[in-house]
């Protein structure tokens, strides 16, 4: 079985997620998230606003799912958010044209290639359809939009669609946003929500999605003066594919250190080089494997026009790279857009350190001489007329100034004008503020920890299935030397921190395990309780669910007040006292103290 196949294997079997709406034969990217997987999904997201926004100071936002039509206008989602789809003319599937191309043949990065070269791709390496086998050389490769559409109210008079990202929404709102930041930049603003795209082809189980988690965060800079803080994580090593790497045949990644990486340009932006090393600790303090991890730029090819440095974290699962987070320097793009597009001030007033005193020409027209010498122009002279002394005041030095006003001259007495050459002091300027983008699919990196901590390994344990005070293992099940499956789950994100087992469902053990049990989840723990089975059985059903450690209550637990507890990674065991169990497995689940400290 493939990496893959064994992860959603265990997925739909143990309750992590599955394909959703079975009994209607399922339907292709929508998954659900079992009881297991919203727990794991929730302790990710709460691990990523722990980092992303608490520690970092910024705000975060819920904004709605559907927006009208007008907000993906500027945004350039309307016109230009498309994959490419070619159908076979055999069966009617849809495919994405690029990932044919990039997987029957050696080209990587296919996404930037333009149609008619991705069609004669198509042809000259005679791919087919995955589904049929029928050739596809000679079919048209068109643009698909990706957004879902709908309509606000009845009626088709007001459009909209279901945000294809989250950052929309913070966008959309900045007006409002920069009044709680009281009008200070720099300052973040984070959402985690729901993302719709209509993908050709969802594959890969969480990976490509048609709904899905983001997590993201758009942080608002002033360009000129803010930097951040990269002394936090200047010694903060990562590996870095580089878009001059990826380019040449014996390019690799390099692994560095964020500060070597800024000295010698490898990342573009500061900013970006910031995240990047932020985002290093946590992707390892939720899971992912960093021996399967690397970031890789974006080539020229890849990056929005707009985007002056852009990296992807991508993580190795299943012997395929994913991309689980964009990391971007968007510049002024998306609140210039909106603020052309919308009705709202789009930018931050910069106060100067001292105000500044400058000229400013203006006009103030005689309009009772404008109006009967220029009839319905006369609008149209006046405008004209105060262009001109913004852009040459010189204009205004004769007796007379002419401006075009639809083609025709038009002069006018410079007595008429009102002109007027005035001292203005000012406070400071309007600035549209930069963006940094880190943008996490909370999905994929869901996906990435459960393939990087799943492993199997021989118990090699002991396990006491008797009785407890001085009686022999019972030997009930021969676990010494069994294989078991692991998830090793760091506990922060793990959907159960602790389960409780009563030896046996009798003789009052199990009340006391039921009382242990109850303890343990008033003081704040997620808790599993399980009484089926031999205890070697349960532990292997929450080895498989990355349950850390599991506390088994015996026949001397009513003698002496102690439990057995076992740890999943090493499957370790110890006494220890139930006076302060909590504060017990409070530590084991922080790392304060092993198992092997008792
Ligand atoms: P993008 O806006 O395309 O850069 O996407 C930002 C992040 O969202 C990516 O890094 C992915 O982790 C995630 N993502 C994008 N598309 C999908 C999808 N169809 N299914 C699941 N996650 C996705």
């Amino acid at each position: 079985m493939s990496e893959d196949e064994r992860l959603t294997e265990l997925a739909k079997r143990r309750g992590f997620f599955f394909q959703s709406s079975g009994a209607y034969g399922g339907v292709a990217g929508f998954y659900v998230y079992g009881p297991e997987g919203a727990t794991l999904k929730e302790n990710l997201q709460d691990a990523w606003r722990d980092r992303f926004v608490r520690r970092e100071g910024h705000m975060e936002i819920e904004s709605p799912a559907i927006m009208p039509e007008p907000v993906f206008e500027a945004s350039g989602h309307l016109d230009g958010f498309d994959d490419m789809i070619v159908e076979c003319p055999e069966c009617g599937a849809s495919h994405r044209a690029d990932h044919l191309v990039e997987d029957e043949t050696d080209i990587e990065e296919a996404e930037s290639i333009a149609i008619p070269d991705i069609e004669a791709l198509i042809a000259e390496h005679d791919l087919v359809c995955p589904s049929c086998g029928t050739a596809l050389a000679g079919e048209s490769v068109e643009d698909f939009n990706l957004m879902f559409g709908t309509n606000i109210g009845p009626g088709s008079s007001s459009p909209g669609y279901l945000r294809p990202e989250t950052a929309q929404g913070i966008f959309v709102e900045f007006p409002r946003l920069k009044e709680y930041a009281r009008g200070q930049l720099p300052f973040g603003v984070a959402q985690i929500g729901a993302a719709y795209r209509n993908e050709i082809s969802p594959r890969k189980g969480l990976v490509r999605l048609r709904e899905f988690a983001q997590a993201e965060l758009e942080h608002f800079v002033d360009p000129e003066t803010d930097e951040p803080p990269l002394e936090r994580v200047a010694d903060v090593e990562v590996t870095l594919y580089s878009a001059a790497e990826q380019e040449d045949a014996d390019g690799e990644p390099r692994t560095m250190t964020v500060r070597e990486a800024v000295d010698a340009g490898v990342v573009g932006s500061d900013w970006v080089a910031y995240y990047l090393g932020v985002a290093q600790g946590w992707y390892e303090r939720v899971g992912v494997d960093m021996d399967r991890f690397r970031y890789r730029q974006h080539q020229s090819g890849e990056l929005a026009h707009y985007a002056a440095d852009c990296w992807d974290a991508e993580a190795e699962v299943g012997g395929d790279w994913i991309e689980i987070t964009g990391f971007a320097y968007r510049g002024d793009y998306d609140l210039s857009k909106h603020a052309e597009y919308g009705d709202d001030d789009f930018t931050i007033f910069k106060q100067y350190d001292d105000p500044v005193t400058v000229e400013t020409a203006t006009v103030d027209p005689d309009m009772s001489y404008l109006g009967p010498e220029f009839g319905g122009d006369a609008g149209a002279v006046k405008d004209a007329l105060e262009d001109l002394a913004e852009r040459d005041r010189s204009a205004f030095e004769s007796d007379e100034v002419t401006v075009a006003v639809d083609g025709e001259d038009r002069t006018v007495p410079v007595e008429k004008t009102g002109f007027a050459v005035e001292e203005v002091t000012e406070a400071g300027e309007h600035v549209t503020p930069h963006v940094v983008e880190p943008s996490f699919g909370v999905d994929r990196i869901v996906y990435t920890v459960l393939a990087h901590g799943l492993r199997t390994d021989e118990a090699g344990e002991t396990v006491d299935e008797g009785g407890g005070s001085g009686a022999e293992p019972s030997g009930e099940e021969a676990d010494d030397g069994e294989e078991r499956t692991v998830l090793s789950l760091p506990p922060e994100v793990a959907p159960t921190g602790v389960a409780v087992f009563p030896l046996m469902d009798k003789d009052g053990l199990d009340e006391r395990a039921r009382e242990i049990a109850e303890g343990l989840r008033a003081a704040g723990f997620e808790v599993a309780y399980d009484d089926s089975g031999s205890i070697g059985r349960r532990y292997r059903r929450q080895d498989e669910v990355g349950t850390p450690f599991c506390v088994t209550v015996d026949y001397d637990t009513l003698e002496d007040g102690t439990v057995t507890v076992r740890d999943r990674d090493t499957t370790a065991q110890a006494r220890v006292g139930t006076d302060d169990l909590a504060g017990t497995i409070g530590d084991l689940l922080t790392g304060d103290r092993t198992v092997a400290d008792f």
